[in-house]
């Protein structure tokens, strides 16, 4: 009887709650150590670059000379190389991930 096993599951299913979300109408909960997006505090920034020469997708973008910092978010794998490497520790990881959206969403601060 292939069929019983299944149907124990689809009558168990029905009591039980779904295991999916309604995102976005329910809000997504965001727990400590999750990796998302980079911010930077950019009035402490130094402009040395070394977070854009450590970052493995090129992501990070520096000019000592406009001084600015630059991150196309679509690039970014939230590894967390640019804020470990980071002489001024002014590079962080923040729990939540950018909001979806086409294109390479490239963010500039100056300071
Ligand atoms: S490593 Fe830190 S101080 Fe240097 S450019 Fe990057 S964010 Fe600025
Ligand atoms: S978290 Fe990793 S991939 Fe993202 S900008 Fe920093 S070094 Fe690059």
């Amino acid at each position: 009887m292939a069929f019983l096993p299944m149907t124990k599951l689809i009558v168990k299913n029905l009591f039980t709650r779904p295991v999916t979300e309604r995102y976005p109408f329910v809000p997504k909960k965001y727990y400590p150590g999750t990796r998302g997006k980079v911010l930077i505090e950019v009035e402490k920034c130094i402009f040395c670059g070394i977070c854009q020469r450590r970052c493995p997708t090129a992501a990070i973008g520096v000019s000592k000379e406009k001084k600015s910092w630059d991150i196309e978010r679509m690039r970014c794998i939230s590894c967390n190389l640019c804020v470990e490497v980071c002489p001024k520790k002014c590079l962080a990881l923040d729990v939540k991930y950018s909001a979806a959206a086409g294109g390479l969403q490239k963010e500039e601060f100056h300071a």
